[in-house]
């Protein structure tokens, strides 16, 4: 059987308007056999998540958010001035009103299932547009629902994909190996019927799995950016673009809250040694950066990644026992219920502490948890610093006047927790 051997993901940035999707087409229009997978329309997720909350405590903010929501991509349709439109607009309608009837009933107690069933309409709705958008442009194609393909665990909001099970159906639905395809990333589902997420940003994760399950050649990722960069454009003016990365740097890089890519990533295209390539949709002619097997050592100048917003605990037993193997796994199940994503941690004889982020909504449950066994204290509003192949000098532009909570150094990475 023959198979598609080139995915591509589009993020929310690259179709944020009529004039961006124009861009995506030139950067498909030679393309015969693709897997397109899109993320949803700039910064819909947000606008999504604001919806989620107000939902989940029934306030009357509700109705406005969601309204706004759904104008958002009626006037988006519209600003398209498409040929098919009122085809499209059906289709869109028909989401649009799916989602009226959820948020017009009443939640269960479960906020990660109803986050999933409502913030998976934004690659529904982005999706939808994108695929008629190409009709429109001469570019048939099949749109093909996420729910169908990649079947994930029930950790909602942060869900992995099963392999095994999602392999048959991924063959099956892409399997004729002609052709454009368009689906959603970031949205799969459980093998209960429940629709999941694989956490934010979790598109390229969905590029990646296709890729790993279909044997693909090569994925790439199209940006707002010209490629990794060695620190985020945004927070560092002196940001440069890194050609080439081995798979297990940008593993690292991932994981230590780099946010060009999804952490979940990298790993299943190492598997298969599937390169990626990270390119600028803006000026696609351009190399970008490709990750691959490298049987060379990288030489890279310093990397830096910031992670704002962490929450630094401080823990110790009350019962004046020393922090050892039966404490530390108390503490890590504790934050792995209450889905506190650890970043750094560091222990003495009888305190542990360790910096999450502080968008933990479980937050005040896991000290209340936490504090029946241990004192606990904890500041907010930290900044983490990595920085990999670190030098005397990248240490200093990033330390100098912060005070530094934590320190960590290997030979290869100095990280600091830093109050700003
Ligand atoms: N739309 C989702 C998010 O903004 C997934 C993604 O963009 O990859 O997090
Ligand atoms: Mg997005």
């Amino acid at each position: 059987m023959k198979i598609i051997k080139q995915i591509y993901k589009f993020g929310g940035a690259s179709i944020k308007n009529a004039e961006a999707l124009i861009n995506v087409v030139k950067i498909i229009e030679n393309e015969k056999d693709l897997i397109i997978v899109i993320s949803a329309i700039d910064k819909t997720t947000n606008e999504l998540e604001k919806l989620v909350n107000a939902y989940f405590k029934d306030c009357d903010s509700k109705n406005v958010l969601l309204n706004n929501i759904c104008d958002f991509h009626t006037n988006y349709l519209k600003g398209a001035f498409i040929d098919n439109y009122d085809e499209a607009l059906s289709k869109l309608n028909i989401l649009l009103s799916e989602l009226r009837n959820k948020i017009n009933s009443q939640p269960t107690n479960d906020y990660d299932l109803e986050y999933d069933a409502i913030v998976s309409y934004g690659e529904l709705f982005s999706s939808s547009i994108f695929s008629e958008f190409l009709k429109h442009k001469g570019i048939s194609n099949s749109l093909i629902d996420a729910r169908q393909a990649l079947i994930t665990d029930s950790n909602h909001r942060d869900a992995k994909i099963n392999w095994q099970n999602s392999s048959e159906p991924v063959k099956n639905i892409f399997g004729t190996g002609t052709g454009i395809f368009i689906t959603q990333g970031f949205i799969g589902r459980a093998s209960n019927g429940e629709v999941t997420t694989l956490g934010r940003e979790g598109s390229d994760y969905s590029a990646s799995a296709l890729a790993y399950l279909l044997n693909a050649n090569s994925v790439t990722i199209w940006k707002d950016v010209p490629g990794i960069m060695n620190a985020d454009p945004d927070w560092c003016s002196f940001a440069e673009k890194l050609d080439v990365l081995s798979y297990l740097e940008a593993i690292e890089l991932a994981f230590f809250g780099a946010k060009i890519i999804h952490p979940k990533t990298i790993k299943p295209l190492e598997n298969k040694d599937i390169p990626m390539y990270v390119k600028s949709f803006k000026n696609p002619d351009e190399t970008g950066t490709i990750i691959k097997k490298l049987d060379y050592k990288l030489k890279l100048i310093p990397v830096y990644i910031l992670k704002t917003n962490q929450i630094l605990i401080s823990i110790s037993p009350k019962d004046f026992s020393f922090i050892v193997e039966e404490n530390i796994s108390k503490i890590f199940g504790l934050f792995a219920q209450y889905k506190a994503k650890v970043n750094i941690t560091q222990n003495s004889a009888v305190s542990f502490s360790a910096s999450i982020d502080g968008d933990n909504r479980y937050f005040k449950a896991l000290i209340g948890e936490l504090q029946k066994e241990f004192y606990v204290k904890y500041n907010t509003n930290l900044e983490l610093v990595t920085i990999r192949y670190y030098t005397d000098d990248a240490v200093h532009k990033m330390t100098n006047g912060k005070k530094i909570l934590i320190e960590q150094k290997s030979r290869s990475t100095a990280r600091f927790l830093l109050q700003c």
